[in-house]
């Protein structure tokens, strides 16, 4: 964007006086301001002239443009306040005008940014919700009670009985001031402090809700959580949570989940990994085991010689998350328990094997090659 200088906008020399500034200011804020000119482009105008005289009113702010220019406020300059756009809400007008003519201007909907308030959403609320491990997995329905914000049911939400419309506004919420100003015979509209822009008042005020329109209650959600859900992972019900206070939509719920832990099963993401406790027999000669998974038990082929520590997947065994089309995959980890303690028979038939040499394989002789003799 190519922006008109600082000191051209105001009309004055670069060399000007704090007073010549303000001065300036005053002159083309009076001719411009959007309630006194209508003219076309008045209300650009008028920006320009307050953010000119934002920055050059300010000794730090004028420096930095004297140096830098424009780039001194372009966005992530080094001190920059970052209103290479004219943000409204980095210079308030308001709060310039004031501090130049005094107080008592409204601006109608000029600022509109800080004048938006009148319909706010109602506040989000969280909620954390423990899950065994198998209700993660399959999903299932819970009911969750919760302390929430509801338009009160006496009144419905007024605050009041007997509606009027509000004298004050005649019922439009806003009123109209006129005002001998610096600007010259001024109307400006304020929200009506009466109703607060309601444009209605009421003879008797409800007790249940003392006026406010919304009272506290609980109240129980059935969720249907959907299979796969993980710790972290947040589901929101929209339009759920707390009503808004004047008249807004409601907030929203988030739900966030705590898993317990399986004792088996651990799960990564839509994987889940089995550890299969496995004899030196099972593992040596090799067997058929039967395992538990998500959805019963199936029987792991242990091929003769599986090393502990192997890794036997199941395709399609693990989990679907709610995020990802294809269900993961179940990993069985073979785990080789050596025997800790012996009976005679037993350590007789080991002594046996022993005396059969197993130990005649390369991993051995390579390692005996190094033995000092
Ligand atoms: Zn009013
Ligand atoms: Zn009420």
């Amino acid at each position: 964007m190519n922006k008109k200088d600082y000191y051209e906008v105001l009309g004055v020399s670069k060399n000007a006086t704090d007073e010549e500034i303000k001065r300036a200011f005053r002159r083309l804020a009076k001719q411009y301001h959007p309630d006194v000119n209508k003219e076309a482009g008045a209300s650009e105008k008028f920006k320009e002239i307050g953010e000119a005289y934002a920055v050059l009113s300010d000794a730090n702010k004028r420096r930095q443009y004297d140096q830098f220019g424009h780039a001194a406020f372009q966005n992530n300059a080094s001190g920059g306040a970052g209103f290479s756009d004219f943000d409204m809400g980095d210079i308030n007008l308001d709060d310039i005008l004031n501090d130049l003519f005094g107080g008592g201007f409204g601006f109608g909907n000029f600022n509109s940014r800080t004048r938006s308030s009148s319909r706010n959403k109602g506040q989000d609320e969280r909620v954390l919700l423990n899950l065994t491990f198998d209700e993660a997995v399959f999903g299932c329905e819970k009911d969750i009670k919760l302390d929430l914000d509801v338009v009160c049911p006496d009144c419905n939400g007024n605050g009041g009985f007997n509606e009027k419309t509000c004298r004050s506004c005649g019922g439009s919420g806003r009123i109209l001031e006129q005002q001998q100003t610096i600007f010259g015979y001024m109307q400006t509209q304020k929200i009506c402090p009466e109703c607060r822009g309601s444009g209605r008042s009421f003879e008797v005020t409800c007790n249940t809700c003392r006026g406010k329109g919304i009272i506290r209650k609980e109240k129980t959600f059935t969720v249907t959580i959907p299979e796969g859900v993980d710790d972290g992972y947040q589901l929101r019900l929209s339009s759920k949570g707390n009503a808004s206070k004047n008249g807004g939509a409601n907030g929203d719920i988030y739900i966030e989940f705590k898993i317990k832990e399986h004792p088996l099963f651990k799960r990564e993401n839509n994987d889940i990994y089995l550890n299969v406790p496995t004899s030196i027999v099972e593992a040596t000669i090799g067997c058929k085991k039967e395992i538990p998974t998500l959805t019963g038990n199936v029987l792991l082929d242990i091929k003769p010689g599986t090393q502990s520590g192997t890794k036997l997947k199941l395709k399609g065994k693990g989990i679907k998350t709610p995020n990802s089309l294809i269900r993961g995959n179940m990993y069985a980890i073979i785990d080789v328990k050596i025997p800790k303690s012996l009976d005679r028979h037993q350590k007789d038939l080991f002594q046996q094997l022993a005396d059969t040499s197993l130990d005649d394989t390369v991993e051995f002789k390579n390692f005996k090659k190094y033995l000092k003799r």
